[in-house]
């Protein structure tokens, strides 16, 4: 029994066809998220809908609509579309910002249901929150219960009902809702389906070619998660961890293309991931790895040592040519590097010269 969440890339008018050719009879349980981005400058349906909560502004409105409308259309799903998006509306403004931003979810869940002619299963019915945070073991049986007995169930992602009403997770929350339904109905799997071929050693934006990490284990995607790689949300990951189910992220457009599986399992990689953030005009790089003291402190000082002095790269200073000074901090599989975006680019270089990002 497999549960599988498709991003909001996958609920477009010209992708949903991708999402029905991947369902097959082992899946049981379908998490969808809002409607996402057609094109690079689109907006997310959930980001409409925070602005058309503040503003009442009907433009914003007619853009969701939109949306939605062109959803069933190009699709020929035969679900009274109008019908749903006026009851949205009428609900839209009147319950508060996290209610307005799950309307996405709820209106992909409700067509995706009826293009796959699976069950509707409700989230607000499923997905429970205490005060705050969620009610782990109430959330577990009411899915339990919910999904039991049937064949194909669809749910919105990203939300469900609080003490005070309806509620979401933090922003990428779908993941989330999809890692429940496989524990909850002790799935095999839990397929989680975005537009890139899993998680890569660096961002592929930036680094051309860049190969897929096929496989690794919760701690390590945790870890990563953290230091802000955007592919799964970190709570995903407990609810899978706690029942050992295997977690694939995969790409929509080429189901049989790479992929990574998150597993008990340790990466083979030395190196598991590169991520960059800006803090204070200068380039914190954080390198996740599976190296020794002694490995990774030749890897930063051969890369360091090709162009700067390097006073101390154990302690933590390196003082460039420049007179500049960056600094490296090390702790158990991690590296923490502060320097400058132009260093990063000539990292990225070696890294790729030293094998230790493979490219495919
Ligand atoms: N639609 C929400 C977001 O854009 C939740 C999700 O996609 O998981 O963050």
């Amino acid at each position: 029994m497999i549960t599988a969440k498709f991003g909001g890339t996958a609920v477009t008018p010209r992708n949903l066809v991708y999402l029905k050719k991947i369902i097959s009879p082992f899946h049981k349980v379908v998490v969808v998220s809002a409607v996402g981005k057609e094109f690079s400058s689109d907006v997310k349906t959930t980001d409409l809908l925070e602005k058309y909560f503040f503003s009442g502004d009907d433009n914003i409105w007619k853009a969701v609509e939109d949306k939605y409308r062109r959803l069933t259309e190009v699709n020929g799903i035969g679900i009274d579309v109008d019908e749903l998006l006026f009851g949205a509306k009428a609900r839209a403004r009147r319950y508060g910002l996290q209610y307005c931003m799950s309307l996405g979810e709820e209106l992909s869940a409700k067509i995706v249901a009826e293009y796959l002619g699976a069950a509707y299963v409700e989230a607000d019915e499923v997905v429970r929150f205490g005060v705050r945070s969620l009610l782990f073991k109430e959330t577990m049986s009411a899915m339990s219960n919910a999904y039991k007995g049937v064949k194909l169930a669809v749910t919105g992602g990203y939300y469900g009902m609080g003490k005070y009403g309806r509620q979401t997770f933090s922003r990428g929350g779908s993941d989330v809702t999809g890692a429940l339904c496989a524990a909850a109905t002790m799935s095999s799997l839990y397929e989680n389906w975005t537009d890139v071929y899993g998680v890569c050693v660096a961002d592929p934006v930036k680094v051309y070619g860049v190969s897929t990490i096929r496989s690794m284990s919760y701690s390590e995607m945790r870890a990563l998660s953290r230091g802000g790689a955007e592919v799964l949300h970190p709570s995903a990951i407990s609810p899978a961890e706690r029942f050992s189910i295997p977690i694939k992220i995969g790409n929509f457009y080429n189901p049989q293309g790479a992929s990574t599986l998150v597993s008990q399992c340790y990466s083979q990689n030395k190196l598991l991931s590169v991520t960059e953030k800006r803090v204070d005009g200068k380039i914190k790089t954080t390198i996740l790895h599976n190296m020794n003291f002694a490995e990774i402190s030749a890897v930063v000082s051969g890369f360091f040592g090709e162009r700067y002095s390097v006073l101390n790269c154990f302690g933590v200073s390196i003082n460039t040519e420049k007179n500049k000074t960056y600094s490296c901090v090390f702790s158990k599989n991690k590296a923490v590097l502060v320097t400058e975006s132009t260093v990063i680019e000539d990292l990225y270089k070696y890294l790729r010269r030293a094998e230790l990002i493979k490219v495919d």
